[in-house]
């Protein structure tokens, strides 16, 4: 293993003070001799030590034992020491020290100057962290610094850390003050303000550093900036990544759509993944799965349907795509006479068509759902074998399960690959687009019941009908949910508000965020409010009119 793959783990600590116009955070610009992001402004921080986990130093640490800071930060083991090492770090970088008395007291300004002479000996090594906090009867308030963010270094730096940001309130009476040999400056900046500053080319502000300022400068003091990051449920990772495409290397954010298909594609972060979506080249995303996209692309199917090939020697076709003759030699020509199962998510015509041209060549078993009656349909397709909810196809070398996801399309499968637990979503979950509901084969109210069913099983990554693989699953189900549920109630809003609206009314209303031209899919997810609201009770529709229905009173 290279120096460049070892990542370091780090502390970084963003202290947080009341100013006149709002809180502010301590950042220090490096000294450009710095080895990694000289001359940027970056919030205190550094490598843990190995000292920061030892027990002489934890038995100083109080409000957080070692089991529940490692559960915070998704480690079997050794968490406590990344919130030493963010205090440590604090000291010997800013002068800010984050303890309390042993009796249990906040350290005065005047304690807290006195106690400032021992900066220099422990950065320069002469003084242990335990030795000082022993000799002072200091302890650690572990649960003054609030885990916050996880930032890891993109490969092909020379240095790669493995920071834990956290969030603290700056102790009364403590401004700081910079140790003079790896920081050359610090200020305490509005959020807003060093943004604006780092817009205008006053201060280098990293990727990571602009990211929490942006996200920081909207609580309106550093108690609510410290509560919110206490009660985060989750923190996601941001681990940089490299790919390849026609411009050449570029670095990827957990912000891009491509983010997660290439950690997905590159687990050894080798930065060899394709970032471009190129319709008839295949694309292998992991040991049993290969992509090809047909040469569709349109508002309906964005960069066109992705055709996915699943197994080693014998493979499954999850959604073979339109019958285009060049996508179906691509496919054929990738599964290289291992084509085995041709397995349909709905019966749309830019999903199942090719099935039959692919069971001629290769004797394949067609699998699937039946097309219903109503909608634009592959009515041609004939599955050798229909699929029920649960039903599990165990094959060889792996186990696709189905998950009836009716809503987008009444007969929608949505397949789990158990090895994996890659979800291959059809058109249930897209990407880069909103999934169409068109009525009455399209039903809002069972879409709804489908995406919340997938919140009950363990996905790993989606594989969509359309568009790149997407990661933190229940993260996306989740914010679909609520992007729909918000529509609802701006629906039942306008409803109230123009009163008794007609539908060609409502429309230009309830999507004045949507271009017009996109309106005619807009009405067909009008419809599908508007059927669900009705089947819940909620509207009811007389002369061509909605309006609401008055709940009953309770009691
Ligand atoms: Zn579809």
């Amino acid at each position: 293993m290279t120096a460049a793959l070892v990542l370091r783990p780090a502390a970084t600590v963003i202290l947080l003070r009341a100013g006149p116009g709002g809180p502010e955070a301590l950042l220090l610009q490096r000294t450009q001799a710095a080895a990694f992001l000289g001359g940027a402004y970056v919030f205190p921080g550094g490598a843990l030590d190995t000292a920061d986990g030892e027990a002489r130093v934890l038995r100083r640490v109080v409000g957080l034992d070692d089991a529940a800071a490692s559960a915070r930060l998704g480690l079997a083991r050794g968490g406590l020491a990344y919130w030493v090492a963010a205090v440590r770090e604090c000291f010997e970088e800013a002068g800010i020290l984050l303890a309390r008395e042993e009796g249990g007291g906040e350290l005065s300004a005047a304690r807290a100057a006195e106690l400032a002479r021992h900066r220099e000996p422990l950065n320069a090594g002469k003084l242990a962290f335990a030795e000082f906090l022993d000799a002072e009867r200091l302890l650690l308030p572990a649960d003054a610094l609030a885990y916050y963010g996880h930032w890891i270094t993109a490969p092909g730096r020379a240095r790669r850390f493995d920071a834990r940001f956290f969030v603290a309130r700056a102790p009364a009476g403590q401004d700081g003050s910079h140790d003079a040999s790896e920081i050359v400056h610090h200020a305490w900046l509005r959020p807003r303000e060093a943004l604006e500053r780092g817009d205008r080319g006053e201060m280098e502000l990293v990727f990571a550093t602009r990211h929490t300022l942006a996200d920081l400068a909207r609580f309106p003091d550093p108690q609510r900036a410290f509560e919110h990051a206490r009660d985060l449920p989750e923190i996601e990772t941001n681990r940089a990544c490299w790919a390849q495409g026609r411009e050449g290397p570029r670095l990827f954010r957990r912000a891009d759509p491509q983010y997660f298909e290439i950690h997905w594609s590159d687990p050894e972060e080798t930065g060899q993944s394709a970032y471009e979506l190129v319709p008839g080249v295949p694309k292998r995303l992991d040991r049993l799965v290969t992509r090809i996209i047909a040469p569709n692309p349109g508002m309906m199917t964005g960069p066109g349907t992705n055709t996915y090939l699943v197994g080693e020697r014998e493979l499954a076709v999850i959604d073979p795509g339109p019958a285009i003759d060049a996508h179906v030699e691509a496919v054929l020509a990738a599964g290289a006479g291992r084509i085995r199962w041709v397995l349909c998510t709905h019966t749309h015509p830019d999903h199942s068509p090719a099935a039959a041209a692919l069971k001629a060549a290769t004797g394949a078993v067609l699998i699937g759902r039946p097309a219903p009656e109503h909608g634009s349909q592959d009515r041609g397709f004939a599955p050798d074998r229909v699929l029920s909810h649960g039903d599990r196809l165990m094959l060889p070398a792996f186990t696709l399960r189905a998950i009836h996801t009716p809503g987008h399309a009444s007969n929608h499968l949505c397949y789990l690959l158990e090895e994996t637990r890659m979800l291959f979503t059809g058109d249930h979950v897209m990407q880069g687009s909103t999934v169409v509901i068109n009525p009455p084969d399209g039903d809002m109210r069972a879409y709804l019941a489908s995406l919340e069913m997938l919140l009950a099983e363990d996905l790993a990554i989606l594989a969509p009908g359309h568009g790149y693989l997407i990661g933190a699953p229940h993260d996306e189900v989740r914010r679909l949910v609520a992007h729909r549920l918000a529509r609802e109630k701006k629906l039942r809003t306008e409803i109230a508000w123009i009163g008794r609206p007609s539908f060609d009314e409502l429309l230009p209303a309830v999507y004045d965020d949507v271009p017009a031209r996109l309106h005619p899919a807009a009405a067909r997810s009008l419809t599908a409010h508007l059927d669900k609201l009705i089947a819940d009770g909620a509207v009811r529709e007389e002369d061509g009119r909605f309006a609401l229905v008055k709940s009953p009173p309770t009691g």
